[in-house]
């Protein structure tokens, strides 16, 4: 059962002990929902998570997981008002083939030999094609 202004609903879980602090997590987040702070990945609130989990494929400890809890409706009012007010902690991302970053080709995340990354969409064809 829902207490007030909360709904069942899917969210990101961090496993602190997981993570890391790599901070590969912030980028794939459109909604800026997760933050570093002190050394560690955080929701900053629950109604800026939309529990889509683009964030899942690009953590390479697997500390990231969705888990069904109450929490606040997802809020698209609150989350411009979130990175109007304050501004992200970007760390821009890399093709594990080629090194071009993300404003020279757009990147996808992808899983290979155990571990989570990007890959361009120039390296993808001979990816795919071999
Ligand atoms: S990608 Fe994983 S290990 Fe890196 S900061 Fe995010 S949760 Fe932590």
């Amino acid at each position: 059962m829902s207490t007030a202004g909360t709904v069942r609903r899917q969210m990101v879980r961090i496993d602190e002990d997981l993570c890391t602090g790599c901070g590969a997590c912030v980028s794939p987040c459109a909604e800026g929902a997760i933050r570093m702070v002190d050394g560690k990945a955080h929701v900053v609130r629950d109604e800026l998570c939309d529990g889509a989990g683009f964030c899942l494929g690009v953590c390479p400890t697997g500390a990231l997981t969705i888990e069904v809890r109450e929490a606040a409706p997802f809020d698209e009012a609150a989350v411009e008002e979130h990175a109007a007010g304050a501004p992200r902690t970007y760390i821009p991302q890399v093709c594990f083939r080629c090194g071009t970053g993300e404003d020279d080709a757009p990147l996808l995340p992808v899983r290979t030999a155990g571990t989570s990354t990007w890959v361009c969409t120039r390296c993808l064809p001979s990816l795919i094609h071999g």
